[in-house]
């Protein structure tokens, strides 16, 4: 039975969806006005593994992530650069689908940029107005925070905090901290710093706030109702204790059924900064010669609510793991055995694949999920010298089944193949290679050793099969 942690009960609830096999998801998506970090990129892994598991447990999921790209941020920076609103935000969202993809994070279903849906928020803003639920001051409109029922229960804020806190300021920016709790803004009324970045809309000539943005699109694309709102844990205090405000407050019924949040990612113990010299992005990751699949492995491979204290040693731990599925694949590729043996594959894999998902099941427990795949791997490895093409082919399938999960396992082989393929044009092992067999044959072994030191100088293994002698690299 799928369990997940609801942030808004603080319980693991069993998962049931509003339609039957049909899942609706929405994460919060980039502000466009940088390249995403490895904070950033941690949450939409992990969405992506959710995602990924729902589908392999037979849900068809719809998954909406929106891109801000209005907000304080992105109208500063695009005004620092003298580009327009409009081409500042499309150049990072680029890079940040670029990023996805080089990840192998699926993209959402639909993607829904705020500057698109600036009609829907009017539409909600005007319903709170009516409701009571929002008040202008000074031309803008604000949220009315002692009107909404359960104010602040996502973050755990306490009745008095908020009455301690409501000095009368009232909230205009779109990020702030638990000490500044107050009626936030819905609409910004235009000044002059927003330059040419306003609409004309029947609430008068402005922009949206940062946090009606997701309530509209999300409620456009989802409905009034939706299964699963996904973020990382800094946003459940404003931006999301305010949706769920917002949203109630206009459609008057539950927003969300469960309230998913991952947990920070530290880097070597310290939140990630520019001033500190630790914040990353994927092209730093890359510029360093990582393979952002190794990233993926080591984003994912930490339960989703616990911290991730990333750095740069955890790629050779990664490597380690995608070494394990490698060897293994490999390995399987070698074989050509035809006669039968003993061996119960079924049991091995039907035993895995129940671990598997009994700890995904478990809240997305990846950590014992992954021990269960190991363990496997280790049984096959165990028998590897007698196990025949059509168990290799069964053995093959079931960590291909995984994979739909991980969603690392096939791609980083196939680099694998691709970079062996263009060591052995580029070194020419080949030809030593068959000169090895050929002093084998002559039982020369001087020779035969003398070659084989040759080929392993320049990077490869030697695996001798039946049908003669391959190699494979040492370092990839
Ligand atoms: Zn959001």
């Amino acid at each position: 039975m799928l369990k997940f942690h609801d942030t808004l009960t603080k319980k693991n609830k069993i998962f049931k969806p509003i339609k039957d096999k049909k899942v609706l998801i929405y994460g919060c998506g980039p502000t466009v006005y940088n390249y995403v970090h490895l904070g950033n990129l941690r949450a939409y892994a992990f969405v992506d593994l959710l995602k990924r598991y729902l589908q392999y447990s037979g849900y068809s999921v719809k998954h909406v992530m929106n891109v801000t790209d209005v907000d304080d941020k992105t109208i500063r920076d695009s005004k620092e650069s003298g580009k327009s609103l409009k081409e500042f935000t499309e150049f990072y969202e680029k890079k940040f689908v670029g990023d996805l993809d080089s990840m192998n994070i699926e993209m959402p279903d639909v993607m829904p940029r705020a500057t698109d849906y600036i009609t829907e928020m009017v539409k909600i803003i005007k319903k709170l107005e009516k409701k009571g639920l929002a008040y202008r001051s000074n031309g803008s409109i604000y949220f009315k925070i002692s009107g909404s029922k359960n104010y602040g229960q996502l973050a755990g804020l306490e009745k008095q905090l908020l009455k301690e806190n409501a000095s009368g300021r009232l909230i205009v920016a779109d990020e702030y901290k638990k000490e500044d709790i107050n009626d936030f803004v819905l609409w910004k009324e235009w000044r002059e710093e927003d330059g040419d970045v306003y609409w004309d809309t029947e609430i008068g000539r402005g922009r949206p706030g940062w946090h009606i943005e997701c309530s509209a699109m999300s409620i456009k694309n989802l409905g009034e109702t939706f299964d699963i709102h996904c973020g990382g844990e800094d946003l459940i205090f404003p931006h999301h204790t305010n949706e769920i405000a917002q949203s109630e407050g206009a459609t008057g019924k539950k927003f969300v059924n469960y309230w998913l949040h991952n947990a920070h990612l530290l880097v070597n113990g310290q939140k990630m900064s520019k001033s500190l010299g630790n914040f990353y992005t994927l092209r730093d990751i890359v510029e360093k010669g990582y393979d952002p699949l190794l990233l993926r492995i080591i984003l994912l491979k930490t339960h989703y609510r616990h911290v991730i204290d990333f750095n740069f040693n955890n790629f050779v731990e990664a490597k380690a793991i995608a070494d394990k599925f490698v060897n293994l694949l490999f390995g399987l590729d070698l074989i050509e055995r035809e006669d039968k043996n003993k061996l119960n594959i079924d049991k091995l894999t039907d035993g895995c694949g129940n671990k598997f998902e009994k700890a995904m099941n478990d809240d997305l427990n990846i950590s014992e999920a992954m021990a269960a795949v190991f363990d496997f791997i280790n049984e096959i490895n165990k028998s590897l010298g007698i196990i025949n093409v059509k168990q290799a082919e069964d053995i093959r399938k079931s960590i291909l089944k995984i994979d739909k999960v991980l969603g690392f396992i096939e791609k980083i082989y196939d680099g694998y193949l691709v970079k062996l393929g263009q060591e052995i044009k580029r070194t020419e092992v080949g030809q030593l290679l068959k000169k090895r067999e050929e002093a084998r044959e002559n039982k020369d072994f001087k020779a035969s050793d003398r070659l084989r030191d040759e080929i392993q100088v320049l990077g490869f293994f030697i695996e001798d099969t039946k049908n003669g002698s391959v190699v494979r690299l040492r370092n990839w």
